[in-house]
């Protein structure tokens, strides 16, 4: 497998110059470009690690399925979807115009950058600390990675300059889909973006999902429901506007975000996390992207 991982790493570093690395938040253009790492997790407890696989990273868009869990906990599956919709855009992660147009007035999916600001101001706490706070106790659930922190400098940069992400927030605020503080919900949603994270926490995440939602030691901590209403939505919606041809080329329900991460699950089979900084036109990362779909070829891992 080691072997397999090298060779495919190897043959997609060359499409990482061809891509660009987000610079829309500051200090996400302090990565490096060409680096690439993978991590793959197995239902037997193998590792296998490639490449820039403990490198740091900030979790981006990676964090939405995350934040959508700990959602459906705190308010029901029913009261989520009655607020965020469950159908792909085919718009770019942050675009407004189907907030005013759209006949249901709510964001289309919880994976676009409406979506998931939605989700995130329903995450329950006595105030905004306390709120990012039960969010990262989560998020280090998951990971089984007690030492997972925020980076300040992403964090307030994207506060500072997501004047996008602010407008978007505002207008749900009047719709009636944002009911609690605008500013808490765009505070939790920024910090949670800015979690640094490397390919084996992703792995570990995508290796959650395959069990349905139960850690290493067997907890469970989703219902089956839940784990299967994120995987759908990660399949339909998971990688921007490119998940349809996404799900022909790969067929693995996966998650990207502009950071350069990617987490993939393989149901009953495979948690994946890549790291490769360097982006398509879309948002997603160009050199993970080419690796799914090599690995997926080569193993026959499409769930179609
Ligand atoms: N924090 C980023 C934003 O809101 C996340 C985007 C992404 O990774 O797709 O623009």
């Amino acid at each position: 497998m080691e072997i397999l991982l090298d060779k495919i790493i190897k043959k997609n570093k060359i499409k990482t110059k061809f891509g660009t690395v987000a610079s829309y938040i500051p200090g996400l253009n302090k990565a490096k470009k060409e680096d690439l790492g993978i991590c793959l997790l197995d239902m037997d407890g193998n590792k296998y690690m490639c490449g820039n696989y403990n490198k740091k990273f900030t979790i981006q868009s990676v964090s939405k399925p995350i934040a959508l869990m700990l959602a459906m906990l705190d308010n029901g599956v029913d009261y989520v979807f009655s607020k965020v919709g469950t159908e792909p855009t085919g718009d770019a992660f942050n675009s407004i115009i189907r907030l005013e147009t759209a006949t249901v007035k709510k964001p289309y999916n919880p994976m676009i950058n409406a979506g998931a600001i939605a989700v995130s101001s329903m995450i329950k706490g006595e105030n905004k600390e306390d709120k990012f706070k039960r969010l990262l106790e989560f998020f280090k659930l998951i990971t089984e990675n007690n030492t997972l922190t925020f980076n300040e400098e992403i964090y307030s940069g994207e506060n500072r300059t997501g004047h996008k992400n602010r407008a978007m927030a505002y207008f749900m605020k009047d719709q009636g889909i944002i009911e609690s503080s605008v500013e808490d919900g765009l505070d939790v949603y920024f910090k949670q973006c800015s979690i640094e994270v490397t390919a084996v926490d992703l792995a570990m995440i995508g290796m959650f999902l395959a069990r349905n939602g139960s850690l290493s030691t067997g907890e469970k901590i989703i219902s089956d429901y839940e784990a299967k209403a994120i995987k759908s939505l990660m399949m339909t919606c998971g990688m921007y506007d490119g998940s349809g041809e996404f799900a022909l080329k790969v067929g693995i329900p996966s998650k990207s975000g502009v950071g350069g991460g990617i987490m993939s699950v393989l149901p009953n089979k495979l948690g994946i996390g890549i790291y490769g900084p360097s982006l398509d036109k879309k948002g997603n990362s160009i050199g993970g992207d080419g690796i799914l779909e090599d690995l997926s070829k080569k193993l026959n891992l499409s769930i179609f």
